[in-house]
Formats: structure tokens, C-alpha cells, sequence
């Protein structure tokens, strides 16, 4: 939640198979590009840049966010114009501590139960219902924060989610990919030539 600009190169598990049955289409992978948070950011320059290139995107949605509490209605718009709206919770709690000082207390998940996690989700794919009308989602975890003491919560979403993308820099191959555990990229200010290496 501190970078007000955050978007996320996935490299995404998604089987596409072409009629010949080759993975991505017959490409060397697939790219998906995942903006976290709802920041207003994402609506004044994420948006104009990607619809100017033709491309569509991810946008991992926190539904208590300012922006969304503000701009509900281009929230939606960009979901019609065929942008994706997954799931980032409803309130973005994180695991707060030594070097989270921003947790506030209420919206630690030292505080949670899994309950309580798996609660505020359902209520959020609700409400991301009422903008989309879709019934399939993805799940981001917030600050790649997987568990509540020592339980997973994701374990009680996988009937929520078709997948889930984590905050961690690898890439693996299709067929060693966990689909509620989905590698990313973390970009923040690196150059194109620099994405293309990856
Ligand atoms: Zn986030």
C-alpha cells in the first residue's frame, strides 16, 4: 500500500492452448500485467497508456480503497471496457510489524482469523459482482501475506477463486505452476529493456 504506483508483471499460469494444442498460443509464454490496490493512479495514467496500446489488463481491487470510494462508476467502466477486476480484500490487511509501521491495528492480520479473511474476500468478490457481473476471479494476496499465525487462508477460497497470484520474483515453467500460489514480477520504475530480460 505505500507505493502509490505499483504495477506487477505476472507471468501467469493460464493454459491457453491453440487449436494445435500448443501452450500460449504457441508463444514463449504469456504476460499479464496486474495493478494492485485501486489507486487513482491506475485510472489517470495506467489506463490511458494501456487502452491507447490496445492492451487490457488486471487490476487487483481493494473495495474500501479511496479511489474506489470515490470513482466507483469508472471503476466499473473499466471493467466494461474488458479490463479485469480480481480480488486485493476489502480492507488490505497486511501482517504488520518491524518495517509494516502502516498496518494500522485494526487491518493487521495478527489481528484475523481466517474466518474473519475468508469473510471480508466473499464479501469483496460480492461487491466486484455488482460492478462486473462475473462469476470467475483471482485472488492477489495482500502485501504476499499468506497466513493468519501458522494457517493458510487460502485453503478456505479455493472454491472462491479459479487462482491466486503471490508477490514473489520467479517464473516457473507451465507445468510446475500452482494456480492459488502464481509467481509476479514487482515492477517499480524499471525500464522496458529490463522487463524483456526477465
Ligand atoms: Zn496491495
Amino acid at each position: 500500500m505505500k507505493n502509490i504506483f505499483l504495477p506487477i508483471l505476472l507471468i501467469t499460469s493460464q493454459l491457453c492452448y491453440s487449436q494445435i494444442n500448443l501452450p500460449w498460443q504457441g508463444k514463449k509464454c504469456a504476460v499479464v500485467l496486474t495493478y494492485d490496490d485501486a489507486y487513482n493512479q491506475h485510472l489517470d495514467n495506467a489506463i490511458p497508456v494501456l487502452d491507447s496500446l490496445g492492451l487490457k489488463a488486471t487490476f487487483y481491487i481493494t473495495a474500501f480503497s479511496t479511489s474506489m470510494q470515490t470513482r466507483m462508476n469508472e471503476w466499473k467502466k473499466l471493467a466494461v471496457n474488458g479490463h479485469e477486476l480480481g480480488n486485493h480484500t476489502l480492507f488490505h490487511p497486511c501482517i504488520g510489524g518491524k518495517g509494516r509501521e502502516w498496518v494500522k491495528p485494526e487491518y493487521d492480520l495478527n489481528n484475523y482469523t481466517v474466518q474473519r479473511m475468508v469473510d471480508e474476500t466473499r464479501m469483496t468478490n460480492l461487491f466486484l459482482h455488482t460492478l462486473d457481473g462475473k462469476t470467475k476471479r483471482t485472488f492477489a494476496f495482500t502485501c504476499g501475506d499468506m497466513k493468519i499465525g501458522d494457517s493458510s487462508f487460502i485453503n478456505g477460497m479455493k472454491d472462491d477463486f479459479i487462482a491466486a497470484r503471490a508477490v514473489r520474483n520467479q517464473m516457473h515453467k507451465i507445468n510446475e505452476i500452482d494456480l492459488y500460489n502464481v509467481d509476479c514480477y514487482m515492477v517499480n520504475g524499471e525500464t522496458g529493456a529490463q522487463l524483456i530480460e526477465w
